[in-house]
């Protein structure tokens, strides 16, 4: 049996006076989350809020983003090392806003979630199709390229530190939330696989779901056999939301 994870990406949102009432709203209900693992990701200027006022509850915190460089001459470039300074947890790789945006591609997505496993983070490794891959039918397709290029890099003994979100970018901060039969299909899809490569690995790692997940359905996606949990945007903003994911998500 796998334990549900439940993660907040806070995307470019938030201030000192803002993040401080949702956390100070959220921690009073970390305990009934006990069975269940629960984590937020900030922008990097929080985390040393996030630190200091999540240091000795249940709830761990992570980063968005990290360079897939050690250190070095890269202007405006943040290190896994330095995340470690903030204690984080985990750090996202590969989210749909960093592939489309900023031009990420698989290769440095892949270098990205080495640099993470190097000092310590679980990387929280984003995959999923557009609305135009899915409607040309090469889902499948596509997701297999994105884990494929992470899974030759960086070996598949690396997914044993590691999670993956299946975040369909036509679900992302649309409301238009994947089918349980869409998400149960695609998460079976991740996990075979790597199976074919680890079953045991495959079957022990945390295959999230992210995509307008909200309280009235994350208990039904959490449910499903391959999903263990959720990447959550918008509806982690709002404390009481967010703890309401988070109760669905352990209520089966
Ligand atoms: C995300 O950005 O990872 C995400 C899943 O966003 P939203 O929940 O807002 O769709």
């Amino acid at each position: 049996m796998r334990t549900k994870l439940v993660v907040g990406n806070w995307k470019m949102n938030g201030s000192l006076s803002e993040n401080k009432a949702l956390l100070n709203a959220l921690i009073p209900q970390a305990h009934e989350f006990s069975s269940m693992a629960v984590g937020v990701c900030v922008p990097f200027p929080y985390l040393s809020q996030a630190q200091s006022l999540l240091r000795n509850t249940s709830i761990a915190w992570g980063a968005q983003n990290l360079s897939h460089r050690a250190s070095g001459a890269f202007t405006g470039e943040v290190s896994g090392h330095m995340l470690t300074d903030f204690e984080c947890r985990y750090v996202i790789v590969g989210h749909s806003e960093r592939r489309a945006l900023y031009v990420e591609g698989d290769d440095v997505v892949a270098d990205k979630f080495i640099a993470a496993q190097a000092v310590g983070l679980i990387p929280i490794l984003c995959v999923g199709e557009t609305l135009a891959e899915r409607q040309s039918g090469i889902t499948e397709k596509v997701v297999a390229r994105q884990l494929n290029a992470v899974v030759s890099k960086a070996g598949i003994d690396a997914f044993e530190k590691a999670v993956i979100a299946y975040e369909p970018v036509w679900a992302i901060g649309t409301g238009q939330t994947a089918t349980p039969e869409q998400a149960q299909s695609v998460h079976a899809f991740i996990r075979n696989e790597l199976k074919s490569q680890n079953a045991s690995i495959a079957e022990r790692l945390l295959v999230l779901y992210g995509g307008s997940v909200k309280a009235g359905n994350a208990a039904q996606l959490c449910s499903l056999p391959d999903v263990d949990g959720a990447l959550v945007g918008g509806a982690s903003l709002n404390a009481q939301e967010f703890a309401d994911i988070c109760r669905g998500a352990i209520s089966r």
